[in-house]
């Protein structure tokens, strides 16, 4: 009976619907007035600065909710800039929790974000300046999303770039159908960036040669990847050889998402008729 009931009890926990309370959220300081706002797995860019507070990726509603809560742990400026990186929905969500905030957005994003209307659009490059803040957006063109801005912080030196790399942490999964050397084209783009710390929206907070680092990484996997084509090996013995390469066994994601990058990468190869 014992037993049952805390295989009943197992089952229910696994079944409970993850809740606001269940969220992990923090504030994180990063350099000087810099900070990175934690919603679960991701994140958003926070700029403190004398006129308002500059916010990048707004995630979505209940982050909004709760980072208006909790503000006030940092600056007693509100959020006046709202920044989207891109426009997938994981990041680009929930805008309305800052109504009064300028609305900032790559000319090709979308005419509505998630119900929020841009009030301003940026082309290749702009810099935006909000109290003693210097806040460099450049767009790096199509790959993993065609309406993607890097923001550079100045003084801090801080850059906010999203899902294109990560510090020591593998590409999400399979790559999503998009076109690899594009994105290998967006980081070369973030390589010409002038910028010493490199904040992510996904995992840790790293430096510049992390971004050389994540480079390394995609044309590592393309090379291994593209040879072994060649030689006619299937995705399937690309997967069993190449997974056994530990030289980023220490990134995060290794386990989870290394199969899922090659067999990405394969596709993407095959597709875009790179093997014969
Ligand atoms: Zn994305």
């Amino acid at each position: 009976m014992k037993r049952l009931t805390m295989t009943v009890a197992a089952l229910m926990a696994f079944a409970l619907p993850v809740t606001a309370q269940d969220a992990k959220r923090e504030i994180i300081p990063v350099a000087g007035d810099v900070y990175l706002f934690k919603n679960n797995f991701h994140r958003s860019l926070i700029v403190v600065t004398s006129e308002g507070t500059v916010r990048v990726d707004p995630i979505n509603a209940d982050a909004g909710v709760w980072l208006n809560d909790n503000l006030n742990t940092i600056t007693d400026k509100p959020v006046t800039h709202l920044i989207y990186s891109h426009s997938h929905g994981d990041h680009a969500s929930g805008g309305a929790a800052h109504p009064d905030a300028e609305v900032i957005a790559h000319v090709g994003a979308p005419d509505e974000i998630d119900g929020v209307e841009p009030t301003m659009r940026v082309g290749d490059s702009h810099t935006l300046t909000v109290g003693s803040k210097t806040i460099e957006l450049t767009n790096l063109g199509s790959g993993h999303d065609a309406n993607m801005l890097a923001v550079v912080v100045r003084p801090e030196n801080v850059a906010f770039i999203v899902d294109v790399a990560a510090p020591k942490r593998l590409p999400y999964k399979n790559f999503g159908g998009a076109n690899i050397d594009d994105w290998i084209g967006q980081i070369a783009k973030a390589q010409t960036l002038d910028f010493e710390i490199f904040a992510p929206a996904h995992g840790n907070v790293g430096t510049k040669a992390d971004l050389d680092d994540a480079m390394t990484y995609m044309q590592d996997l393309k090379a291994g990847v593209l040879a072994g084509l060649k030689s006619g090996k299937s995705t399937d013995d690309m997967v069993s050889e190449l997974t056994q390469d530990t030289t980023y066994a220490d990134w995060q994601q290794f386990e989870a998402w290394r199969s899922l990058n090659i067999q990405g990468m394969a596709k993407y190869l095959q597709t875009s008729g790179q093997v014969n």
